[in-house]
């Protein structure tokens, strides 16, 4: 098989990749995939909404703040051209104590400075709030109505199938194993196969440090894997709120969200995500994380993420974690503090948990942004978290732009799907 382009990774941003790549530019495109469907991971296993960008720091989280600021327009205009869900309902963010009113002050200049407009976002107090909806108990909130929900797994499959159309090839069940760089050419074993490539593009998700690592690139970086998981909400809660409901993250600095009340496109409600270490990608079985526990134990012995074994506040964090994996009553009881009426006993089963890669520097901190590294025949996109779903088709069109400046790739065409390719890359470059 040969191709220009190679795409490792068929979740929500290779997808976006291919199907830029494969509209705007005359280049041969070829994605890899090593499950048997696209969004097989953790673009379908994720919370399901398209974000505002007021929780992002316009300067540590610069990219994904630009992209998710895009990704709305995006989103409605793909999911309305092709039938698939796009509800735009809204969310709630709380804050429960004096330290959280503050970060929503906070919130409230980042959404300004995001692009979000004054009516877009409103500030109430808790009387407010309980006129609103009152089942929440909260001291203060933001309420903001450029928030929707909708099926990242759909939009992905639907996007993968808009790029084949325009000439992308999609390889499923295949794996890139081992890569090799020479004269121009790079070589790619697979489990099906050689590919014969001009350029690698690294979109692998939790797998993408690895990658890089293999070809040589971002050895000073390293990841640490969390798994978020769900509680499904009995029948009974369905009108509970009106909107979903998310609360002010005590520890920003860290990648532990606290689980919020989630109602998703088709009404149905869950409590979630939690963050809890564990040791892989795919780690959402105890014997995938006991199989990959002393690799990736080693790895991080050796890395800056050793600094987070020895950080007593992040190991007390993480052991809170691990107690609202295994009893449902605590991870419950965590949304309890602003929705008092919800009973851990009529919540029966558990959601999809989706897995996130955070990315620890050598001197083991936790990268806030999405990171692009560069090699001879490649570029790498690791650290793509939350919002990375929302913000995939416009991060895609930054990373075009970045090729275009390298010299890897011309964007011949004006029009890519229902966009203007080149006023989403001024857009998005803006930032
Ligand atoms: C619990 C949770 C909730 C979230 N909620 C939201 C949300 O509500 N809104 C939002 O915007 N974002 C959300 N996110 C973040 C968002 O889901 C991710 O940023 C996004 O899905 C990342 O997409 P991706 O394509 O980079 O990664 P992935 O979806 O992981 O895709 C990478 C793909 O690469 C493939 N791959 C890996 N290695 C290889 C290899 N060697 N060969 C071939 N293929 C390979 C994998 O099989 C996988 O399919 C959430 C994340 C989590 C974990």
């Amino acid at each position: 098989m040969k191709s220009d382009i190679t795409i490792i990774g068929a979740g929500i941003l290779g997808t976006s990749l291919a199907y830029i790549l494969s509209q705007a530019t005359e280049k041969k495109v070829l994605v890899l995939e090593q499950a048997p469907e696209v969004a097989y991971h953790t673009s379908r296993r994720n919370t399901g909404k398209v974000h505002a960008p007021f929780l992002y720091d316009p300067q540590k989280k610069r990219l994904f703040a630009r992209a998710a600021a895009l990704g709305f327009e995006m989103w409605e205009t793909f999911a309305r051209q092709k039938g698939l869900p796009f509800k735009r309902d809204g969310v709630l963010e709380v804050s429960l104590d004096e330290a959280g009113t503050k970060r929503l002050e906070k919130y409230m200049s980042w959404g300004e400075q995001n692009g979000l407009e004054k009516g877009e976002m409103k500030f109430l107090d808790g009387k407010e709030v309980s006129k609103l909806e009152p089942e929440v108990k909260c001291e203060h909130a933001i309420l903001c109505t450029k928030d929707a929900s909708v099926d990242y797994g759909l939009l992905t499959k639907s996007l993968m199938a808009d790029a084949e159309s325009s000439g992308a090839s999609l390889l499923l069940d295949t794996a890139a194993l081992d890569i090799d760089v020479s004269q121009d050419r790079v070589h790619i074993r697979t489990s099906s196969g050689t590919v014969e490539t001009g350029y690698v593009i690294n979109a692998a998700g939790g797998m993408s440090i690895d990658i890089s690592h293999m070809m040589g690139i971002a050895k000073d970086l390293t990841d640490i894997h969390f798994r978020g998981e769900y509680w499904q909400a009995d029948e009974i809660y369905s009108n509970l709120t009106r909107v979903s409901v998310y609360s002010v993250p005590r520890y920003s600095e860290y990648p532990f969200l606290d689980p919020h009340w989630i109602v998703r496109h088709d009404g149905r409600c869950e409590v979630g995500p939690n963050a809890v270490p564990v040791f892989s990608p795919y780690g959402y079985t105890f014997a995938e994380n006991a199989r990959e526990f002393p690799a990736k134990l080693a790895e991080m012995l050796s890395s800056g993420a050793a600094k987070m074994l020895f950080d007593p506040q992040f190991l007390s964090l993480a052991a809170g974690e691990f107690l609202s994996s295994v009893s449902k009553t605590v991870m419950i009881n965590r949304v309890k503090e602003f929705l008092p009426r919800i009973d851990p006993s009529r919540f029966h089963t558990r959601g999809t948990a989706g897995v996130r890669a955070s990315v620890i520097d050598s001197s083991g901190a936790f990268v806030p942004d999405a990171i692009i590294r560069d090699g001879p025949s490649s570029t790498h996109i690791l650290n793509y978290n939350s919002p990375g779903a929302t913000g995939a088709l416009p991060f895609a069109a930054h990373i075009a732009r970045h090729l275009q400046e390298l010299g890897k790739i011309t964007i011949s065409k004006k029009q890519c799907g229902p966009w203007d390719i080149g006023r989403v890359i001024e857009s998005v470059s803006q930032a």
